[in-house]
């Protein structure tokens, strides 16, 4: 793509690993978390580091990590167990401390697995089922005081306010950073795509928090700079949406089916991709108020929630389809995510008349070519679609 910041990303991403070591020779302590209800804040005001794991699209890893769970789990979660019984991951082995939050139950008994079998410390953070309770929000609230408690411990300081707002000031500008960039990617002509935009998000979750900030706005500031103007006369594309089951580092098969395909990739609402960074506001540098904005956001397909009306999941991902002037969507599932498989009836009832195609895939590659023939039909017939009303 020529863009220099990105190659920035990259080297920092390819000399972190060691970088981590010195850091924890000096002391530091390094925090693995994952899922979708971490308060990565206050790990950071901690003056812990965080980063999140978790890969994906590896065969082999899943085969290791069944070894220690039913293959009645998903993909995504074997391949992680199989990361850390491995731990041959530059970031996994470097670990003190795992946190994981219960949003998915599945995730919830890695965290478990993890500690039984591989000797990691970890740190759970309950989540409830419904976050539109009273009930909810005051249990919520209080495992967020209790998950702060027990890091304040295992970093042997107490979190300040001053520090935790620092955080919030960080992490709200890569909030917003990233929004800005998907604004970018989904335009014509835009000089990066959004396979671009999911290498930054995942590089960043590994990065310190302060210089991937500063390299994000050097990054907006030169894709500004390379938008050039849409031509006259494009080639009639097809865009693509994703929704659907994470799609972590590593796990590159439909994207890549999609693009060789001639489709053209301009939003998601994954949690592993923009919800993440979507309606999150912390009115107030205390872990309660880190607690209401975090369950305020959209909510994760894992919680139930069955008035669809007023869904806000759905209402979202309505929104981010005609943000980015979307023509189709592709709902993506692994094998075993109940939470995603079982919401896909009703998010293809809701979106009406939205062109959507459901995939059922795990991280092997025998399911490519069938994957493939699917896809090239749906990719064709929406273009075909948008040829026939440029004729009319
Ligand atoms: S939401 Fe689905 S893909 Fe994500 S961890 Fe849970 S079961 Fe796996």
């Amino acid at each position: 793509m020529g863009l220099k910041t990105l190659e920035k990303i990259t080297a920092a991403l390819t000399s972190r690993p060691a970088e981590l070591e010195q850091l924890r020779k000096q002391g530091k302590k390094i925090v693995g978390w994952l899922a979708y209800n971490i308060p990565e804040e206050i790990i950071y005001a901690l003056g812990l580091i965080p980063i999140r794991v978790g890969q994906g699209g590896d065969g082999r890893l899943v085969e290791v990590g069944a070894r220690h769970i039913s293959t009645k789990n998903c993909v995504f979660v074997r391949q992680v167990l199989g990361q850390f019984a491995e731990k041959t991951d530059p970031y996994i082995k470097q670990l003190d401390l795992v946190a994981i939050d219960a949003t998915c139950i599945q995730l919830y008994r890695l965290e478990e697995l993890i500690n039984f079998y591989f000797d990691y410390k970890t740190v759970v953070l309950g989540v409830p089922r419904n976050f539109a309770t009273k009930e909810g929000h005051e249990y919520f609230r209080k495992e967020v005081e209790h998950f702060t408690k027990k890091l304040e411990l295992f970093a042997g300081v107490s979190l300040e306010q001053s520090k935790l707002q620092e955080a919030i000031n960080i992490y709200d500008g890569i909030r917003e950073a990233i929004k800005t960039l998907y604004s970018y990617q989904s335009k014509d002509n835009a000089p990066l795509s959004w396979r671009d935009v999911s290498a930054v998000i995942n590089a960043g979750y590994n990065l310190d928090r302060l210089r991937y900030l500063e390299l994000l706005q050097e990054l907006i500031k030169e894709v500004e700079e390379k938008t050039s103007e849409p031509q006259e006369n494009q080639a009639i594309e097809a865009r693509v949406f994703l929704s659907g089951s994470l799609i972590p580092p590593g796990d590159t098969k439909l994207i890549d089916i999609i693009e060789q395909l001639g489709g053209r990739i301009v939003g998601d609402d994954l949690w592993s991709g923009l919800n993440f960074f979507l309606n999150l506001e912390i009115k107030e540098p205390t872990p309660f108020g880190v607690a209401d904005a975090y369950l305020d956001r959209i909510p994760h397909a894992s919680l139930p929630y069955l008035d669809l009306p007023t869904d806000g999941r759905l209402a979202n991902l309505k929104h981010q389809i005609q943000q980015f002037n979307a023509d189709g969507v592709i709902y993506h599932t692994l094998r075993y995510c109940d939470a995603f498989t079982f919401k896909a009836g009703e998010t293809k009832d809701v979106l009406k008349n939205v062109p959507f195609l459901e995939i059922h895939t795990e991280y092997s590659g025998s399911d490519f070519e069938a994957i493939r023939t699917r896809v090239e039909a749906f990719v064709e017939m929406i273009k075909n679609k948008k040829e026939i009303a440029e004729l009319v």
